[in-house]
């Protein structure tokens, strides 16, 4: 006996081995189909609909797994509350029945084992990336061999450069992947605080090349989105660490946001404050290798403040005019109109559809929740402008693993 196509469901599950426990899923769901408790996050399968909304949010990639399953053997709330990792994909058919399976459900099977839920996949160049190599239980202790503030002394933030050197443990990072920070400590349940992630600024060879160390862009942060004073646990803990202090840390994550490795790749990259980390690290790749003349431009909108809150400022301005083309939208200088990235890329419209429309292009945004829409508007008007047919181009931009998205 075959199982029939029409009584297999794909069924969205979390990978309780790769989860960090960050409730982002559980905020973003719109049907409160997650759930979860003090061991894992689940989805409840009489209530998802597979609308895909928490799949981009995920800072982990946990929550895009899904099983091929009959419908009559779908994984309960309280099965999945047990597991410590996922079960494997199950026969659907017995060993004869299997090859009748419909092509379109085998692809899907296939799919399902794998995990396609809805974030782009990486660039088809992308290196491989390794993820999960240390979980909560078990996290890297890396050490602090720096700690630089990258704001000026006006400014209103305290945004921080941390290095961290894993000595003689193996932590290998691509650019745009992230790490989890275990804060020392408990809350006020005297739970273990949670994991904070922050995106490695540095390229996949260290911060320093050929040693084993990466870097973090941390902002300290004193107040919440109100304005109302806040201690961030992690930033501060972060930001107060004096070289020779040690931290564990988990991960690494992130199999999407990565850059392509093809010679010839062109970047485009919009982000806001220490939403540039990811775009620090990708561009300071791409600089060591300017020697190499692979070829490939680089254009970047940054959104700061002003010019003594943005990260990086300095050394942005010194690398060759030819090598990466940079355009600052600044919103709070005296005197001058508020400008965001958005404003700045209508200006380029031009000079960025040519760009977007290039199969060779690959697009990062990263910061600020606020940018998405702004952004996705701008890229959409420069685009029409210039004849192209955005409403077409976005899907195969995302699936081509070409338009990647983080903000938080
Ligand atoms: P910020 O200083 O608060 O803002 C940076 C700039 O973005 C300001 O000029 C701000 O303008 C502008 N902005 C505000 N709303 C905007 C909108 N709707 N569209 C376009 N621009 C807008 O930024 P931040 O505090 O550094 O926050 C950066 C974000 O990146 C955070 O959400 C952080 O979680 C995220 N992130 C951090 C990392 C990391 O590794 N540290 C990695 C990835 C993402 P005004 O405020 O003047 O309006």
């Amino acid at each position: 006996m075959t199982t029939a196509a029409t009584d297999v469901v794909r069924q969205h599950l979390i990978d309780p081995e790769i989860c960090i426990r960050c409730n982002t899923c559980e905020e973003s769901c719109p049907i409160d189909a997650i759930t979860h408790d003090e061991r894992n996050y689940v989805v409840n399968p009489g209530k998802c609909d597979n609308c895909n909304v928490c799949i981009a949010p995920c800072p982990t990639g946990a929550i895009d797994s899904w099983r091929q399953v009959a419908k009559v053997e779908m994984y309960s709330i309280e099965e999945q509350l047990k597991w410590d990792s996922l079960p494997p994909q199950r026969e659907l058919a017995d060993a004869e029945g299997a090859s009748e399976l419909p092509p379109e459900v085998e692809r899907i099977v296939a799919a399902a084992s794998a995990g396609q839920g809805g974030a782009s996949p990486p660039p088809w160049s992308a290196a491989h990336p390794y993820v999960n190599l240390y979980p909560a239980a078990k996290p890297a202790v890396a050490t602090v061999s720096g700690n630089f503030r990258l704001t000026g002394d006006g400014a209103s933030s305290d945004i921080r450069h941390i290095v961290l050197d894993f000595g003689q443990a193996a932590f290998p990072v691509l650019e745009g992947q992230t790490i989890g920070i275990l804060p020392p400590g408990t809350d006020a349940q005297g739970r273990p605080h949670h994991p904070r992630l922050y995106s490695v600024a540095s390229p996949r060879e260290g911060e320093r090349p050929r040693y084993n160390n990466l870097a973090l862009t941390v902002k300290r942060v004193d107040e919440d989105h109100e304005g109302r004073p806040v201690k961030g646990v992690a930033s501060n803990f972060l930001c107060d660490l004096a070289k020779g202090d040690t931290v564990n840390v988990i991960g690494p994550y992130g199999t999407s946001f990565l850059m392509p490795n093809h010679p010839g790749a062109n970047l485009l990259m919009v982000c806001t404050g220490t939403g540039s980390a990811p775009m620090r690290a990708m561009t300071e790749r791409r600089r060591r290798r300017i020697p190499l003349k692979e070829g490939g431009s680089l254009m970047l909108f940054f959104g700061a403040r002003a010019p003594e809150e943005l990260p990086y400022f300095g050394p942005l301005m010194k690398l060759p005019k030819d090598f990466i083309d940079i355009n600052f939208a600044f919103s709070r200088v005296p005197g001058e109109p508020k400008c965001y990235v958005q404003d700045r890329i209508r200006e380029r419209a031009a000079d960025v559809a040519k760009l977007v429309a290039d199969p060779n292009t690959f697009v990062y945004i990263c910061g600020l929740k606020g940018m998405e829409e702004g952004v996705a508007q701008a890229l959409a008007d420069a685009c029409r402008e210039q004849g192209l047919d955005w409403d077409a181009m976005l899907p195969t931009l995302r699936a081509q693993g070409r338009y990647h998205l983080e903000t938080y």
